[in-house]
């Protein structure tokens, strides 16, 4: 792909341009989009579905404003000590919509789709002290070979839209991804551990060590990508890991 050579602003470029030559339509009802509107309509962003607070990624239970453990995973007696993770945001389900536009974001490379989404998810924890008190923003990784091919990591460009809202810094360099991963689109959850489990490396640990840090990534389905990156950071003598994305599976 010739496109993936250039960087995002002549993404961003080849996006206006072609805007101008073909119309576009909305990606949710397909309503024809007037000027001022772009990927989405104005009455189908303001409906989309957010949701109001953080959850526990292991079993998906929603917490109450200022819970520090999973209630839920307490009482049927999971060691709360093996989450890596202590909570996670995200701004909606991943219901067909959100499915949509992060399918645009990610493989047809609508980069402002992706800043705006992530604008939103960052406006939910403008006043959550467990998002303010922590010290990086570390997006997962890509592959390099998977990186060339798409010209961006979509998780970086959520990370630095949050990073401007929040006012937490973007620590690019210190986690790679060193196996270049299947999708894991139709793998089972013990499919997805196996597929991830070696996969990332800390390669500044120095940087993580003692620290509190957001990991960040577009979509949490099973939560094996972001555990063994959690599990890495932890070794590497990260405090705390707490996780943000886009969208949450939960069926
Ligand atoms: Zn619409
Ligand atoms: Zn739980």
């Amino acid at each position: 792909m010739l496109l993936s050579k250039f960087p995002n602003s002549f993404l961003e470029l080849k996006d206006d341009i072609l805007d101008f030559v073909y119309p576009q339509h909305c990606a949710i009802c397909k309503k024809h989009l007037n000027r001022e509107e772009k990927d989405i309509c104005e009455a189908c962003w303001n409906s989309l579905v957010t949701l109001p607070d953080s959850f526990c990624p292991y079993c998906i239970s929603f917490y109450e404003p200022g819970d520090t453990k999973c209630g839920f995973c307490q009482s049927v007696g999971k060691i709360i000590e093996d989450h890596k993770i202590t909570l996670v945001r995200s701004l909606g389900r991943f219901d067909d919509y959100y499915k949509e536009l992060i399918h645009r974001f990610k493989y047809g490379k609508k980069i402002p789709l992706g800043k705006r989404l992530a604008q939103r998810l960052g406006e939910t924890i403008n006043d959550d002290s467990n998002f303010s008190e922590c010290h990086f923003l570390i997006p997962v990784p890509l592959h390099k070979s998977r990186y060339r091919e798409r010209g961006f990591n979509q998780s970086e460009i959520i990370a630095e839209e949050i990073s401007k809202i929040a006012h937490v810094a973007v620590l690019k360099n210190a986690l790679k991804r060193k196996k270049n991963t299947k999708d894991q689109t139709n793998l089972s959850p013990q499919q997805r551990e196996e597929n991830v489990s070696g996969a990332f490396v800390v390669t500044q640990p120095e940087m993580v060590n003692g620290k509190r840090i957001i990991l960040v990534d577009d979509v949490i389905t099973t939560g094996a990508t972001m555990n063994e990156c959690a599990q890495m950071l932890k070794q590497a003598g990260a405090e705390k890991i707490i996780g943000m994305t886009i969208a949450v599976v939960t069926d």
